[in-house]
């Protein structure tokens, strides 16, 4: 697999309005030791149920006997803010060490710690670099997190990047979302936001984002078509693949989260759930970032999925857009179909479950 997108816990300090779930907050007391148990319970059995490597082959990089490449796939783990107190200490840190452990005598892989960034210490960064961080990717520089906004943000930069240098985190030669990191050494960083100009600027039709009226996606947006959507989720041997992992071990095609999840990972192993889905129209659909023709098997050609990708958005607004076509299609169609899937699967003898 080439990338995994594994949200460790709901929880952060921050509660911005353009977020794009709206489970990511702050939680005290109770509730913050309920979300943080949460993540605390699953990482290891999700851990175990990753993919025994996490390398894939660039068909387009060939070795001297013109065989595909075998390259280090990237494990980005990420919240809410996963430098949080106590998800750091309790999920991040050991989370990472499991990981290392499974991967160090398997071909290894890149740990990506993403983080909005002013939670950063000299002490958290030495404790990250000792558990094996490739890269941390410094997710809160734009205009939305509040205390950061324009050259508010410069103060916070400087002093990330004098504490980067001091540890030898050099500048990434590349900037999210792009593929081939998998050829550059670490350490590194990376900085990012939700600029007008990157990838994420029109923002997600998800969460606080949508409940605020901020997205300004449309159709041309076409977010499942690229990283962070569901293109190439299926192909989990090759370049180009990804999927997300919520704390529970729900696992998506996509970041922006399809109305139904996948599979869990505390209960069957990832590769076994994609292998499950390969082959089956409405998720080839989604596989090729097409999601429009997920459900032409089903007696919903392209003009109905538009029709279905209508909605009323909070300012009163008609707003279309394919992932809200993709909702509908899961709660009319789909969802029915990943549970009878699932529970053919796990019916199944052979099939490989860690939870057993
Ligand atoms: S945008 Fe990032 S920092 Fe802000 S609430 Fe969401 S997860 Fe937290
Ligand atoms: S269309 Fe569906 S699968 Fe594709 S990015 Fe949107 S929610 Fe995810």
């Amino acid at each position: 697999m080439e990338s995994i997108y594994y949200v460790l816990s709901w929880a952060c300090h921050r509660k911005c309005k353009h977020c794009y779930d709206d489970r990511f907050r702050p939680y005290v007391r109770d509730a913050l030791e309920s979300v943080v148990v949460e993540g605390e319970q699953a990482y290891a059995r999700i851990i175990a149920n990753l993919p025994e490597r996490m390398t894939y082959r660039d068909l387009d990089a060939r070795n001297a006997q013109g065989e595909p490449e075998e390259k280090i796939g990237r494990i980005v783990l990420s919240g809410g803010d996963v430098l949080v107190d106590p998800v750091r200490t309790r999920i991040l840190y050991p989370a990472m060490e499991a990981i290392t452990r499974k991967y160090r005598d398997q071909g290894g892989v890149r740990i990506i710690v993403q983080t909005t960034g002013d939670l950063v210490t000299p002490e958290i960064l030495d404790d990250l670099l000792a558990r094996g961080m490739w890269m941390i990717s410094i997710s809160g520089m734009d205009d939305y997190h509040v205390g950061l906004e324009g050259d508010k943000k410069l103060p916070l930069v400087a002093h990330l990047k004098d504490l980067f240098a001091r540890r030898g985190i050099r500048k990434s030669g590349y900037h999210a979302p792009v593929m081939g990191w998998a050829d550059e050494e670490g350490p590194v960083y990376d900085m990012f936001g939700a600029n007008g100009e990157e990838w994420i600027g029109a923002l997600w039709p998800r969460g606080r984002s949508w409940l605020n009226g901020l997205s300004k996606a449309t159709f041309s947006d076409n977010f499942c078509n690229g990283w962070s959507g569901g293109l190439h989720f299926l192909d989990h041997g090759h370049a180009g693949s990804e999927v997300s992992i919520e704390p529970n071990g729900d696992v998506y095609p996509c970041c922006l989260k399809s109305a139904s999840p996948l599979g869990n990972l505390q209960q069957e192993a990832l590769v076994d759930i994609l292998d499950s889905l390969a082959g089956h129209p409405a998720f080839e659909a989604i596989n090729m970032g097409h999601p429009e023709r997920m459900g032409l098997s089903f007696g919903w050609d392209t003009e109905t999925f538009y029709e279905k990708s209508m909605r009323e958005n909070p300012k009163g607004e008609i707003q279309g857009h394919l992932c809200f076509g993709c909702d509908a299609f899961h709660r009319e169609v789909l969802s029915k179909v990943i549970a009878d899937l699932r529970a053919q699967r796990l019916s199944e003898k052979g099939v490989r479950s860690y939870a057993g």
